[in-house]
């Protein structure tokens, strides 16, 4: 028997016991008032004494039977014990005015002992009827603050069971918040189906309950989103929570005979390290998640005071690109691909650039995370591409140029129809647009990648996959797709981990290449070395600051003449 249960049972033989002194306190007085008045019947004391002793007895009587008639027992039990003597002395007095007032105070009996079990049945009525309401309301709180599907909290329970949590956090302990973010749920739904999605999320939720403390928060936070809380002696218990939870979401899931693999990010927070109050400890959480996500998924991260202050930098950005385009502060700017045998350029990629009046030049990487998080990637997007288009047509024909394509941009409605205007706009033959494209594109949705591929392919356009080998590196993809080049990532040539590791994986990727009919650019060209080993490796193109830089449109056409004019010399003098 547990604690309460105990002291339930306690309560409630204390409570009998009280019921039952009062109870024969009542009988006894009730007893007492009407000894007296029969006394006075019996023992023919003055007649103003009896008159005003039975009218007490009575009236006494049935006072109290209307206040007691929650309790009968005590209500009819007092009335019994007052009637009965009154009228039985009544009747035995032998004056017929006294037996016929002793018939009606008896008669006064029954009638009183109806009207009380009515009262008493009314009651008890409403009071069954309020429990059941109550129990009712109890059980539809639970179903509002209940995710159907997982069983675990939803949003509303989250915030009710989070101010719990937060309220009854033991001195020195912290509240840690683990928000975990599926991956790749969105493709397993779209493919395989909601039914198979719902099984994810549902075992999702079982793993969680396992991994997760006995009093830990659960919460489905939105689609394939989930929350844990728990109250943490140390940041190391956090760290190894965080991971075993991790480990386990990260297992794949099975589907059939179908191995999925979902995996997670994880952004956590803690009270009260990193904040105050319960509301930015979740949006502290939040932004370590969007940091772990934009940092490669399947990762977790803690969260930073830098993390901080890159939103507030974001924000500042997001507001300022939105009319930078307008006030002339975006240019394009082009890359040399470079020939690796002949020396001579193939192509340039256009690399968008911001030369903003108060930071100065912002590189891409600092804002078009932004502008694909809000959207404003497809606007700038169809801008560079048109500017790209122009400054092609303006070249030798023997000149492609070749533009990087998120893969929101591809999956706005119309994408392919932008792309399509700006080259017949600029004038450009199809043939002479590449378009950069990542693996992201595929893991995200790649029926919607593969229909823009095939459909701009139609036209002539040629796709090259961007920064192989920093991914998942997955040759489905180049076997799927109709790519003409492979951009193998700069990490591979002057990158901290360039070595005899990426040589071989520089050596192989070329192999490939020339077994498929594709050019393989080494990306990230600096110096002769580089350029003899990636070209002894097989690579066929070559990119980078040894070449030149990215420069203007107008720069670009000067390195194209001189570079020709070179290339001629060479040849002569071959
Ligand atoms: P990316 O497509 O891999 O572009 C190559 C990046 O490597 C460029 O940086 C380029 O300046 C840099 N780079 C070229 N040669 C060398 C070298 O020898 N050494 C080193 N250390 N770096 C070199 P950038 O221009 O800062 O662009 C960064 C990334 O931003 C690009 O990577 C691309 O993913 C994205 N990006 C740039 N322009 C655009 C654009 O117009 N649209 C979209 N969607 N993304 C863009
Ligand atoms: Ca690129
Ligand atoms: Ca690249």
């Amino acid at each position: 028997m547990t604690g309460t249960q105990i002291a339930w049972r306690k309560n409630q033989k204390g409570f009998s016991r009280r019921e039952l002194v009062y109870e024969l306190g009542a009988w006894s007085y009730a007893s007492c008032l009407s000894y007296l008045a029969t006394a006075t019947i019996i023992l023919d004391v003055e007649s103003d004494v009896k008159l005003l002793m039975v009218c007490n007895a009575l009236c006494y009587g049935c006072g109290i039977a209307a206040r007691n008639a929650g309790r009968p027992t005590i209500a009819v039990g007092q009335l019994l014990l007052i009637i009965a003597p009154i009228s039985s002395a009544l009747m035995a007095s032998g004056s017929l005015a006294l037996i016929f007032l002793g018939i009606t105070a008896a008669l006064l009996f029954p009638a009183l002992f109806s009207i009380c079990i009515n009262v008493f049945e009314n009651l008890r009525r409403s009071i069954v009827a309020a429990e059941t309401s109550k129990q009712l309301a109890d059980r539809m709180q639970v179903l509002a603050r209940t995710d159907v599907l997982t069983s675990l909290s939803n949003r509303a329970g989250l915030d009710h069971q989070l101010t719990s949590l937060f309220t009854d956090l033991q001195p020195g302990n912290k509240l840690a918040l683990l928000w975990i973010d599926l991956d790749r749920f969105k493709e397993v739904n779209d493919t395989l189906g909601h039914p198979v999605g719902d099984q994810v999320l549902r075992e999702v939720a079982a793993r969680l309950r396992e991994q997760a403390p006995r009093n830990a928060v659960l919460s489905r936070f939105g689609g394939d989103e989930f929350i844990v809380a728990a109250e943490m002696r140390s940041l190391l218990e956090c760290e190894e929570l965080g991971g075993r939870i991790m480990e386990d979401i990260n297992r794949p899931f099975r589907n059939k005979q179908e191995r999925l693999d979902v995996g997670c990010s994880m952004g956590i927070a803690m009270y009260p390290d990193d904040c105050g109050d319960i509301d930015t400890l979740m949006q502290s959480a939040d932004l370590a998640l969007y940091h772990a996500k934009v940092s490669g998924r399947r990762q977790a991260s803690f969260f930073t005071e830098a993390m901080n202050r890159d939103l507030v930098k974001r924000r500042e950005i997001e507001m300022e690109l939105r009319g930078a385009i307008q006030r002339d502060e975006l240019s394009v700017f082009y890359q040399p691909i470079v020939d690796l045998k002949t020396g001579r350029i193939r192509t340039f990629e256009a690399l968008v650039r911001w030369f903003h009046p108060e930071k100065g030049e912002l590189r891409p990487d600092e804002f078009i995370p932004i502008a694909e998080e809000t959207g404003l990637i497809i606007t700038l997007g169809n801008w560079i591409t048109a500017q790209a288009a122009r400054a092609c047509a303006s070249w030798p024909e023997d000149i492609t140029v070749a533009v990087n394509l998120s893969p929101l941009q591809i999956k706005a409605n119309g994408s392919a129809l932008g792309i399509l205007t700006a080259i017949q706009q600029a004038r450009l033959d199809p043939r002479r647009l590449e378009l950069e494209v990542t693996e992201g594109l595929f893991i995200d949705d790649s029926e919607v990648a593969g229909k823009f591929i095939e459909e701009l392919s139609s036209y002539g356009v040629r796709f090259a996959l961007d920064d192989f080998g920093t991914g998942y590196s997955s040759l489905g993809y180049i076997n799927k797709f109709p790519f003409k080049k492979i951009k193998l990532d700069r990490s591979f040539v002057s990158g901290e981990n360039a070595g005899v590791k990426s040589e071989a994986i520089l050596r192989a990727v070329a192999s490939m290449g020339t077994t498929l009919d594709l050019d393989i650019v080494a990306e990230g060209l600096e110096t002769e070395e580089q350029i003899k080993s990636v070209r002894s490796a097989g690579c066929t193109l070559g990119q980078g600051y040894y070449y030149s830089r990215a420069v203007p449109d107008y720069i670009a056409t000067l390195l194209l003449k001189r570079n020709r004019d070179d290339n001629q010399k060479q040849r002569a003098q071959a």
